[in-house]
C-alpha cells in the first residue's frame, strides 16, 4: 500500500527533481535533480537548516543572497561576523540561530568533510549529524538523502499529516517509528525516497492542507478521513 501511495502520488504530480541547486554561474536554485558536486552538496547542507521552519520561498532568497556573497563556503562561513551572517539570511526566519546553526554545520565540515562524509555508513553518519548544534532528525535525514544522496525516509509534518489521514498513524507517532514504515515497505532507493518525500510535501501544500480537499485527491478512496 506505501508503494501503492507513491504511484498514485508519481503519476498526479509528476517527477520532482528535488532539491534544487543553483546551476554555476547563477544565483537562483532551479530543480535539477540534486547536487552534482561538493559545492552544490554544500549549498543543500545550508539549505537543510534553512528551511527550518520556513517555505522554501523564503529560502531561496536567502540561499541567492549567500551565493552573491560568495558565501557557499565553510571557511567564509565560519569568518563572516554573526551578526553580518543573520543578515544576510533574514529572509529565512529565526536568523540568528540559523546563522549560529550555519557556523555550527561549518564548522563540522571542517572537522569531516563532505568526501569523508559521502564513505561513512548511515547509521554513524546519522549519529554524528545529530551531535551537531541546531541538527535535529527531519534536518539531518535531509541532508543524508539530498546532499549526499544515500536512502534515509525524511518524516516531516506533511508526511505525518497525510498518514495519519490515511490511518497509518497519529500525530504522536514519533519520528522513527513513522521512519520505519516506509524503510520496511519500500526498496531501499534514493530516488525513490528522495521522491516520494517531494511529493509528500507537494501533495500536503496543494491537497492535504489543514483544510483538505478531498475532492480532489488521488488517494481519497484509500483514506479513512476523506471527506471529515
Ligand atoms: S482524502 Fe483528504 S484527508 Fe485523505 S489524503 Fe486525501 S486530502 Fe488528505
Amino acid at each position: 500500500m506505501i508503494k501503492r501511495i507513491y504511484n498514485l502520488l508519481s503519476k498526479a504530480y509528476g517527477v520532482q527533481d528535488w532539491w534544487p541547486v543553483t546551476p554555476p554561474g547563477q544565483t537562483q536554485p532551479r530543480y535539477t535533480g540534486g547536487p552534482r558536486n561538493n559545492r552544490e552538496k554544500l549549498e543543500v547542507i545550508f539549505g537543510a537548516i534553512l528551511t527550518q521552519n520556513t517555505s522554501w520561498k523564503n529560502v531561496e532568497k536567502a540561499i541567492s543572497t549567500l551565493h552573491t556573497n560568495d558565501l557557499i563556503d565553510c571557511e567564509k562561513i565560519l569568518k563572516i561576523r554573526k551578526d553580518k551572517l543573520a543578515r544576510l539570511i533574514k529572509s529565512s526566519g529565526y536568523f540568528n540561530q540559523k546563522a549560529l546553526k550555519l557556523k555550527s554545520v561549518a564548522q563540522f565540515l571542517q572537522e569531516y568533510p563532505i568526501l569523508k562524509l559521502q564513505k561513512m555508513r548511515t547509521a554513524y553518519l546519522r549519529n554524528l549529524l545529530l551531535e551537531v548544534k541546531g541538527i535535529g532528525p527531519e534536518t539531518a535525514d535531509s541532508i543524508i538523502l539530498y546532499a549526499l544522496k544515500k536512502p534515509i525516509f525524511v518524516i516531516d509534518a506533511y508526511t505525518k499529516r497525510i498518514f495519519s489521514r490515511l490511518g497509518y498513524c497519529n500525530q504522536n507517532t514519533d519520528y522513527d517509528e513513522l521512519q520505519k514504515l516506509f524503510h520496511q515497505n519500500l526498496k531501499k532507493n534514493y530516488l525513490i525516497f528522495s521522491e516520494y518525500h517531494a511529493l509528500l510535501v507537494e501533495h500536503g501544500k496543494n491537497i492535504c492542507k489543514k483544510k483538505p480537499l478531498c475532492q480532489d485527491c488521488v488517494l481519497e478512496n484509500l483514506c479513512k478521513q476523506a471527506g471529515l
